[in-house]
């Protein structure tokens, strides 16, 4: 009976510092009946320090740190692979979260900056037609701490003053795990954190309107890519199902109030998919939609799903040629649109980060 009780109490559940913010590290110390300031020397050993094991901890005592131990959590993810393609640099970590499922991060390096590409679920339920994602389905959540620990892990590798931008374009759709999201963002926006500025965080959605107005109403003040792909309500729900949820007008009017209430332009991201979003009509609509508000458009080469061998849509999709897609730019450059095309670094290795690899101002 007595050793029952000792499993019991053994096997209690650990609570996860990982993932918290100073508030609620402050007020975990305070629950435990320990100073509060032992929540700021956490919080710095964790996310400034970059470190994950109590006895690195040098000015908490050895009787708390042992308390820690028995009772908290300090690990979210373990490294399990990754790869680097010799041409351009671009590394993809596979990351492994305690139930054993498989993430994905990738680090950018480019002229003047280092981006990291983060997820924020393990698959995605949106099925875009056009993402590896997608295809793979959706397992879960990721709790704060596992999109953190994202950035905690690749700074340590690569020193936290090289990493300069963070994108939420990794596996999932940020605005469906906001809580979680917003909680990471909220640590890199904290008045301790050293590094990164809101300003260098971008958060990708497929359209989650209601989630967009409430991300506008936040006092979090991060850049917002909005996945188009399409400016035809019909196109877009054939190619992106969520569109049927939420249609491109209730989104457009959501990203509107997000350009207005934040003062920042919104970045329109395009992935060209022959014969379906690269026609003259296309063009033109987007010039259109581009004057309703602040913005700027993202042009992404396709790549191609074929080594997933997707069925139905999925499997018919094929890039648009190079030369249309310069074709294409140039309409929208001719109307003094701001537009960007994406490398495709990383094509090497399959930067499956949603296939990504990304030029974002
Ligand atoms: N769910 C979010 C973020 C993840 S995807 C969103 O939809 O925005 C990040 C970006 O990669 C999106 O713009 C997405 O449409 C794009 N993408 C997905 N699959 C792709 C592929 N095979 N080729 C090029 N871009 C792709």
């Amino acid at each position: 009976m007595g050793d029952e009780l000792n499993t019991t109490t053994q096997e209690k559940k650990k609570t996860q510092l990982k993932g918290m913010t100073l508030d609620e590290l402050k007020n975990f110390f305070t629950s435990i009946g320990k100073p509060r300031f032992r929540g700021e020397q956490i919080f710095n050993w964790m996310y400034n320090h970059l470190v994950s094991d109590y006895d690195d901890m040098s000015n908490v005592p050895k009787v708390l740190r042992n308390e820690l131990k028995e009772i908290t959590e300090l690990k979210a993810l373990e490294y399990h692979s990754s790869e680097v393609s010799p041409i351009t640099g671009t590394k993809k970590y596979i990351f492994q979260t305690p139930d054993n499922l498989k993430i994905e991060s990738v680090v950018i390096p480019e002229d003047k900056r280092t981006t990291l590409c983060i997820s924020t679920q393990v698959g995605c339920p949106l099925d875009c037609a056009f993402c590896a994602t997608g295809v793979m389905g959706y397992k879960r959540n990721l709790t704060a701490g596992e999109i953190f620990d994202q950035y905690l892990l690749a700074a340590k590798e690569y020193g936290k003053d090289v990493i300069t931008n963070i994108v939420y374009m990794g596996m999932g759709e940020p605005l469906l795990n906001y809580n979680n999201t917003m909680k990471s963002v909220r640590i890199f926006a904290e008045e301790l954190t050293t590094g990164i500025s809101q300003k260098k965080v971008t958060i990708s959605t497929a359209g989650i309107a209601p989630k967009i107005r409430e991300l506008a109403e936040s006092n979090i003040k991060i850049k917002l890519a909005f996945s188009l792909h399409s400016c035809f309500e019909d196109i877009r729900s054939k190619i992106m199902p969520i569109n049927n949820k939420y249609s491109l007008k209730q989104n457009i009017e959501a990203l509107k109030y997000y350009a207005k209430r934040t003062g920042m332009r919104i970045t329109f991201e395009y992935v060209m998919l022959k014969g379906i979003n690269d026609r003259d009509e296309d063009a033109t609509a987007l010039i259109g939609l581009c004057s309703e508000m602040p913005s700027k458009v993202n042009i992404i080469p396709f790549n191609s799903l074929k080594h997933i061998e997707p069925t139905g849509l999925a499997g018919e999709i094929e890039p648009t040629p190079i030369q249309k897609i310069d074709e294409f730019v140039d309409k929208l450059r001719e109307k003094n649109i701001t537009v960007m095309i994406r490398d495709t670094q990383g094509e090497d290795i399959v930067a499956a980060c949603g296939q990504l690899a990304y030029k974002l101002n």
